[in-house]
């Protein structure tokens, strides 16, 4: 991160991590360690951002969700960056990102590598991914149109999955199998904090629609 200019780190539960052997390692980048900014939870950690991208060696994903190289994603940042706050998430070097956290992302990026070795080392992702970023230059100065936040998008996700079972729509046992799908082709619409209140006020007045109509009063 150091070399490649990215300053940012936040860490979701490292456990104990602050230690003489990440002290070691952290070598002239003890500073940006050490200012690193600790959560509880991705959700928390995701807070106050706007773009959301999720890292993972393509392998097990299937074909649904269009997942972008490491150069479409600094195009990305280049257009965003300089407006909104843009966050990179990358999985446990044992386990990588869960799907329910992948589908958390609203993009994916994998960096192409040999089929039968796509893993890399999540230090090595990370800097292939920095890399990239840093050489794509300076990041637009003028801003595209403002981007929901992270916690605005899922209060509207999770109004939406509340409301789409309660109108029958989502299966009771499954629900985020549709979720997902909602998820993904929203995730690719840029959503303004405005669309995101209209999106969540059509589920208010399904909601009230639905109510009147369980009540036996003409809605
Ligand atoms: N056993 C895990 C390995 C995770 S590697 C798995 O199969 O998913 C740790 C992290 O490094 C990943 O979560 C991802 O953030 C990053 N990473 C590894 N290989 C990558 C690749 N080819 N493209 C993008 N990110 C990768």
């Amino acid at each position: 991160m150091k070399n490649m200019g990215l300053q940012h780190l936040k860490l979701v539960s490292p456990g104990e991590w602050f230690n003489e052997q990440c002290r070691r390692m952290a070598g002239k980048a003890i500073e940006l360690v050490q200012s690193a900014q600790i959560y509880s939870s991705l959700d928390e950690a995701l807070t106050g951002e706007n773009v959301v991208i999720g890292t993972t060696s393509a392998r097990k994903r299937k074909a649904k969700q269009r997942i972008h190289t490491p150069r479409e994603i600094a195009e990305l940042l280049r257009k965003y960056g300089k407006s909104h706050r843009v966050a990179l998430v990358f999985g446990p070097e044992r386990s990588g990102l869960t799907d329910l956290q992948l589908a958390r992302c609203q993009h994916l990026v994998s960096i192409p590598s040999n089929l039968e070795h796509p893993v890399l080392n999540l230090s090595q992702a990370v800097l292939v991914l920095a890399y990239e970023i840093l050489s794509s230059g300076p990041t637009k100065s003028r801003g595209s149109l403002p981007l929901a936040s992270d916690e605005e998008r899922e209060q509207m996700f999770s109004d939406m999955q509340r409301v789409l079972l309660e109108i029958g729509f989502l299966n009771p046992r499954n629900p985020s199998h549709i979720m997902r799908s909602i998820r993904r082709f929203l995730g690719r619409a840029d959503l303004t904090p405005r669309d995101v209140q209209i999106l969540r006020g059509i589920m208010t007045q399904m909601e009230w629609y639905a109510s009147e109509r369980a009540a036996g009063r003409p809605a």
